[in-house]
């Protein structure tokens, strides 16, 4: 689970996320909507912390993550230890797949298990083939992504952030580059992962999804959360005018 409290983050003079507060619930799948530019990725990033929040905490399964701060608001930075035994338990995918074009398939998911966890040659590679089993690509093993639609490639990223064994997944667009009929593979994996229990924060346009996969959706709206409930209440009777405005737009 992740608990964000009073989550302030400013770029220099301008402030894009206003004091957020918010809870992703364990085994759940909490999904994140909002007009562009609302802060959704910012939010995210700073959950997997790849940004460090202006102010504000972040805790994860119950540990702080970078900074813990005093009720009076003093900062301090935790060691570096610390936030990277916390930050392992994260997993995250992108829009852009970012996968290493020189490397198949199987060498994407194996590499970090070989120069980060330290596996050896054989166990690396046994134990990314299983998570390229899992999301239906074992024939694809030793494809390079050139030779992978995107919807393989968007897979073979998930199997490769599910290989160092995440206990949360966020997911940051991750059909937004694809073509439509590739979207439903991405989707039907994650369907999967959600069925299995995984905690997942799964920012998406795809209103489909976020309704009958989501069970807690957050609307942000200029770096306000404007709503966080049960997709019945959003989907059946928004009454937030700013989320009624921009559900228009989308179904
Ligand atoms: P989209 O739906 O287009 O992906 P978003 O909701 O993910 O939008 P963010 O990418 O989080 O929005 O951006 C929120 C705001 O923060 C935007 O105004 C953006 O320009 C600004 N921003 C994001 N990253 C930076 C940065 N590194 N430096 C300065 N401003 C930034
Ligand atoms: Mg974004």
């Amino acid at each position: 689970a992740i608990a964000v409290k009073n989550l302030v983050k400013q770029f220099g003079e301008t402030t894009v996320l206003h004091g957020i507060d918010l809870d992703i619930p364990q085994g759940k799948v909490s999904c994140l909507i909002g007009p562009s530019g609302s802060g959704k990725s910012t939010l995210l990033r700073c959950m997997a912390f790849l940004e460090e929040a202006t102010r504000g905490t972040i805790t994860i399964d119950g540990e702080v993550l970078g900074f813990s701060e005093s009720a009076q608001g003093v900062r301090e930075r935790l060691p570096a230890a610390t936030n990277r035994a916390i930050r392992s338990r994260i997993g995250m995918v992108f829009q852009q797949f970012n996968l290493w074009p020189h490397m198949t398939a199987l060498g994407n998911v194996s590499e970090a298990l070989k120069t980060v966890h330290k596996m050896s040659r054989k166990d690396a590679e046994d134990l990314a083939m299983a998570q390229l089993v899992k999301v239906g690509l074992e024939s694809r093993a030793g494809h390079y992504p050139a030779q992978l639609s995107g919807g393989q490639q968007q897979r073979v990223a998930i199997a490769r952030a599910l290989a160092l064994k995440p206990k949360i997944m966020l997911f940051d667009e991750p059909t937004s580059s694809l073509d439509p009929e590739l979207t439903g593979e991405v989707l039907n994996v994650m369907r999967d992962l959600a069925a299995e229990g995984m905690t997942m924060v799964v920012v998406s346009h795809e209103i489909g999804f976020a309704a009958t996969v989501g069970q807690q959706i957050s609307f942000l709206d200029q770096g306000k959360l404007l709503f966080t409930g049960a997709p019945s209440d959003v989907f059946r009777k928004p009454r937030n005018p700013r989320l009624e405005q921009f559900l228009d737009t989308y179904l």
